[in-house]
């Protein structure tokens, strides 16, 4: 009885899906037959409508869009007519019918550009525009006519920016004219200046394989990620802010700002204050390894490099290591 039934149950599912299946592909193949125009229709007020419409008959593509024509409008083409070719239903008030039916919209569109073009006004605005003054570079050439140099970037260039008010004359929303009435300077630019120096030759020295900085994440490195640094190994040791240490306490160093643990280091005057250093010996210190020279020292060589560090104790525990460096000059 069950296995009957469940059959039964079975062929009935079966023709309902055959009737859907019918049924889906009837309306497709209707779907087909039609055609769907996208009719323009412009009412009395001059707005325009677009709409998509299977119909073809004025009064029903209206009805469609329940758009009602009030008295003292007309339709054109007429309620009762089909769309024409160019598929537009206008809908006007009959006084200005005779004016609209008279001249096809590209005559009216024709007209209009040629009175806009002779007779449009010319509006003059005051315009307020931020503009980048561009730096210059200077080369300082200190080479001397030797052609074995080194150019170093001193100081890099940094763009200005102005305020610049304009007359600006427009015709059809269109720019033709443009005089500057003034402009004061918001921000001067900053010259970048290149050294040209007679490239010394440092024993031991080489240029580096690779830059750690394009892979650091250091704030100090990201500085130098395009320049290439050489590498030098160096005699290290470090150094506080004590007496001892430095004659002083108030932990001034030559370029003039306080000297900070894992930033500071002191080198000699072939390194320029500003210079990057990178001691792949400290990567795993709070900075990385990334240095700047902010420091000098009476018996800093060139060869030498004095770390600063916050106390006294660390400095003696780190005593004097002779370490690879990466010199980045720029
Ligand atoms: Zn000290």
């Amino acid at each position: 009885m069950k296995n009957k039934e469940n059959a039964r149950a079975s062929i009935i599912k079966m023709l309902i899906i055959c009737i859907a299946i019918i049924f889906g592909l009837g309306l497709a193949v209707k779907a087909g037959n039609i055609q769907v125009n996208s009719v323009k229709i412009e009412l009395s007020d001059h707005t325009e409508l677009n709409v998509m419409t299977s119909k073809t008959k004025v009064s029903e593509i209206l009805n469609e869009n329940h758009i009602i024509i009030l008295e003292g409008e007309k339709v054109i083409p007429d309620l009762e007519e089909e769309i024409g070719e160019d598929k537009t239903i206008r809908i006007v008030k009959e006084s200005e019918e005779i004016t609209i039916s008279q001249t096809s919209n590209e005559e009216v569109k024709q007209e209009m550009n040629d009175i806009l073009n002779s007779y449009a006004p010319i509006v003059e605005k005051i315009v307020v525009e931020q503009v980048e003054i561009p730096y210059e570079t200077i080369t300082k050439d200190n080479s001397g006519g030797n052609s074995n140099t080194r150019n170093r970037v001193i100081q890099q260039g940094q763009n200005g920016l102005k305020e610049v008010t304009y007359n600006v004359k427009y015709k059809n929303d269109v720019e033709i004219e443009r005089t500057e009435l003034s402009s004061v300077i918001i921000k001067e630019p900053v010259n970048k200046i290149v050294q040209v120096n007679v490239q010394t030759s440092r024993s031991g020295v080489r240029t580096a394989t690779t830059n750690p900085a394009v892979e650091s994440a250091s704030s100090i490195a990201a500085r130098v990620k395009d320049v290439t640094p050489y590498v030098v190994t160096m005699n290290t040791s470090a150094y506080c802010s004590c007496a001892i240490c430095c004659g002083k306490t108030n932990g001034i160093t030559s370029s003039g700002a306080p000297a900070s643990s894992w930033y500071t280091v002191a080198a000699g005057s072939s390194y320029p204050i500003g210079t990057v250093i990178y001691i792949p010996y400290f990567s795993d210190k709070p900075n990385g390894g990334w240095f700047v020279v902010q420091d000098r020292g009476g018996a800093i060589s060139n060869s030498k490099l004095d770390i600063y560090m916050g106390s006294h104790g660390q400095a003696l525990q780190f005593g004097r290591r002779s370490l690879e460096c990466y010199i980045y000059e720029f």
